[in-house]
């Protein structure tokens, strides 16, 4: 039994879909003006961790990440350069499924963009305005009037005394402290970029646009809304108020929230600075996957703070494993009984016990180091992968190939060495990793491995 941790009830509690097997899952997506930052990716990497755990478990997901793709800073870009907003925007969207494809995310069901959703958003707010539940100001800007929801707060669980009445904010980002009134539509001036609605020119707040896509990808019901803690207040505390304020039913059974990634104790944020892209760890001869390696070593509960050298020792665990894997039995041989070894038992209780993937991987790890390798370690390992999604498959009983000239380097190294020519050795060993190629001395003599660190 899958058992996850609810932000609606503080609770770890068991996880019971509406419609069995199917599960609907979304997950807030990037707001595409620039490329999304590693800590925005530790929050896709537990996601898509989530939606894999569901499938081992034999649900069937439904899985919507919505594109941002119009939002204050889009439009402030868009009108400094003069440009459409599809211009600033498509790049970014493109970048950021090719980073998801890099860090092996599984694929979304639907990506939806807020800017094909307009119509849907100002009907929306017609129904909210209908019911009581938001107000046109004088101009032309609609306000959720949160008085009229008076189960306002109940997701992050706000002092009620916080709550200023009548006080309004129309910036779609805000602090805890400010328990207002939130913009719905915000009118914009006759020459700045906006859409057309009963209230004159304007554009959506960021809430609605999730509301709308939500509801309309999963129904007026789904199982779990997924993103980082910093989205519990506003964000998800207004698409619950507008969400249930308009229908009258639950909005999402499971409100799932991902800690975020740090850097020297401090969230990594575009606002701050202190933020690197998959590029930038790229350029450092990384592999994506070490990446989604070092995420995997911390609960999504938990902060994680972000160093090189923690990067380091995670791309080392890696390759570490892929190596040992190779002199493994190829998965063609294994036997399905594997997934019924008790290492591969340990590890679904581990996952399954809300997603408590470091243990997982310690229980991976033991089973990597015990006895002898088989079959059923082999089948084991591709099972766990198919949560971990470290693409073990490539490396499982495929021993490394050795190109002529590398073995030639390699033995001449050993000449060196054994000569006591230890220049000599060194210098080949510098050659023999230009070629790709990295030479581990043990005490059954040296064994290459592919290099897989930055030099
Ligand atoms: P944004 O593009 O800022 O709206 O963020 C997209 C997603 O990444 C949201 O779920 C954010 O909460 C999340 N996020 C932003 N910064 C971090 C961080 N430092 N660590 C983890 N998740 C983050
Ligand atoms: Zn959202």
């Amino acid at each position: 039994m899958l058992k996850l941790y609810n932000t609606l009830s503080r609770k770890v509690e068991d996880f019971v879909p509406i419609n069995t097997p199917k599960v609907g899952l979304y997950t807030c997506g990037p707001t595409v003006y620039n490329f999304v930052h590693i800590g925005n990716l530790r929050t896709y990497i537990f996601e898509d961790i989530l939606q894999r755990v569901l499938e081992a478990d034999s649900y069937e997901v439904n899985r919507v990440i919505n594109i941002t793709d119009i939002e204050d800073k889009i439009i402030k870009k868009a009108e400094e350069e003069r440009v459409s907003i599809e211009v600033i925007t498509k790049p970014y969207e493109q970048a950021f499924l090719e980073n998801l494809q890099k860090l092996n995310i599984k694929s979304a069901n639907v990506y939806p963009r807020a800017t094909e959703h307009i119509g849907k958003m100002i009907k929306y707010i017609e129904v909210l305005i209908e019911k009581g539940l938001a107000y046109v100001e004088k101009d032309g800007s609609v306000y959720f009037d949160i008085s009229k929801f008076p189960e306002y707060g109940k997701l992050s669980q706000l002092d009620k005394r916080e709550i200023k009445a009548g006080a309004r904010v129309k910036a779609d980002e805000y602090s805890k402290e400010d328990v207002v009134d939130f913009a719905l539509w915000k009118a914009v001036g006759s020459d700045e970029i906006g859409y057309d609605s009963p209230w004159g020119k304007g554009r959506p707040g960021w809430h609605i646009e999730c509301s709308v896509m939500s509801q309309e990808y999963l129904g007026d019901t789904f199982d779990i809304h997924a993103g980082a803690v910093d989205l519990i207040f506003p964000h998800h505390e207004n698409e619950i108020a507008q969400s249930e304020g308009k229908t009258g039913k639950k909005f999402a059974n499971f409100f799932i929230e991902g800690e975020h990634l740090l850097v020297d104790g401090q969230k990594m944020a575009k606002s701050l600075g202190n933020f690197f892209t998959l590029k930038d760890i790229e350029a450092k001869g990384f592999d994506p996957l070490a990446f989604r390696y070092l995420v995997l070593t911390a609960h999504y509960r938990d902060k994680l703070n972000f160093t090189w050298e923690s990067l380091q020792a995670a791309q080392n665990a890696l390759n570490n494993l892929r190596e040992i894997i190779r002199d493994w039995p190829s998965s063609v041989i294994a036997s399905p009984e594997g997934v019924r070894q008790s290492y591969y038992q340990k590890f679904m209780s581990a996952v399954n016990n809300d997603l408590n993937i470091p243990q997982a991987l310690a229980v991976m790890w033991d089973m990597v180091k015990s006895d002898n390798p088989t079959s059923a370690k082999a089948k084991s390992i591709l099972e766990m992968d198919k949560i971990l999604g470290l693409k073990l498959d490539e490396y499982l009983g495929k021993k490394l190939e050795i190109p002529e000239e590398v073995q030639k380097l390699v033995n001449q190294r050993e000449q060196a060495r054994k000569s006591g020519d230890f220049k000599k050795s060194d210098e080949l060993r510098h050659e023999i990793k230009k070629l790709g190629f990295e030479i581990e001395d043990t005490p059954q003599g040296p064994k290459i491995k592919i290099d897989k660190q930055p030099s």
